[in-house]
């Protein structure tokens, strides 16, 4: 079924324009009632013809996915949903990073619209107090075996239902429980977002993700903490020392410091404080 858009609609791209201010004409921002996944959405279609960032919301993602398969929940008015596709200039180090990037711009969004205890978990989690309230999965388009650009699927909680459950995830978070009555409309928060990505992105662009490694860090959930990284078979046990220029994990570990490159493995808290 196509995706459809209605006056509502309409009504809120209007309000995301004037919110957006100086940013508006960055962006194509299209909203729409539903699909399976934005990023599946935007993956289908042509790469856009001018610099504008094509941008798809959408209230209800049937089949949202996270990384390696697995779901994202969303919960229509309680979740901001939406996709971003962003072409990889030549030349530049992208993708490298660029999970951290997005990371890095939801968290300071959020601490823009005044959440405090933002934090980040290597490579794609945005936390608050521990609990996950955002989730990021980036896809590649390639053209004859080159990334020419990014889908970018991000999802984030803002009020989620009391006896929520989200099967794999210990603790969540959400904005409502956060911010209370200065809780953001979905408009207001998706423009604080698209700001911040505009600019990192531009940043990112320009300099690679050297240039936000300190920002990232600052905000590393695990700083100095055991972690164990990849599956229980394979598991790498260190302590989490930082990022490298590219985005890599730094594991200080009994054989000396360990690169942790591929993004597709899980992060956790080492089993019994080990390192
Ligand atoms: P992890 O978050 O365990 O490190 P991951 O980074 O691979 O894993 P993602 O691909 O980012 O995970 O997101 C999918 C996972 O996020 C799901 O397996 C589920 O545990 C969790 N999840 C799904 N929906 C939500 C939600 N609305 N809020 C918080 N967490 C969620």
């Amino acid at each position: 079924m196509p995706p459809t858009t209605s006056a509502s609609h309409a009504a809120k791209l209007s309000a995301l324009n004037a919110a957006l201010g100086l940013h508006a004409s960055a962006f194509e921002v299209e909203w729409i009632e539903a699909c399976e996944s934005s990023n599946s959405e935007l993956l289908d279609r042509d790469l856009p013809g001018d610099d504008r960032l094509p941008v798809l919301v959408v209230d209800h993602q049937r089949a949202g996915r996270g990384r390696r398969g697995r779901a994202w929940q969303s919960f229509d008015d309680g979740s901001l949903t939406f996709s971003l596709l962003w072409r990889i200039p030549a030349g530049s180090s992208a993708p490298e990073g660029l999970s951290l990037v997005v990371g890095l711009a939801l968290a300071r969004a959020l601490e823009d619209l005044g959440v405090a205890g933002v934090q980040l978990k290597w490579p794609n989690d945005v936390l608050v107090h521990g609990g996950k309230i955002a989730g990021i999965l980036i896809e590649l388009v390639a053209r004859q075996g080159r990334a020419v650009a990014a889908v970018i699927g991000i999802g984030i909680n803002l009020r989620l239902p009391d006896d929520v459950h989200i099967p794999g995830q210990a603790t969540v978070a959400d904005l409502r429980r956060e911010l209370g009555e200065r809780t953001p409309d979905r408009v207001s928060l998706l423009a604080a977002i698209l700001g911040q990505l505009r600019g990192l992105l531009e940043t990112y662009a320009l300099a690679g993700f050297g240039a936000l490694r300190g920002a990232w860090e600052q905000r590393n959930a695990f700083a100095n903490l055991p972690v164990s990284i990849g599956s229980d078979a394979e598991a790498t046990v260190g302590t989490c020392i930082g990022v490298d220029e590219d985005g890599a994990l730094l594991l200080r570990t009994a054989e000396g410091t360990r690169r942790i490159l591929s993004g597709d493995v899980s992060l956790r808290p080492a089993p019994g404080g080990q390192a």
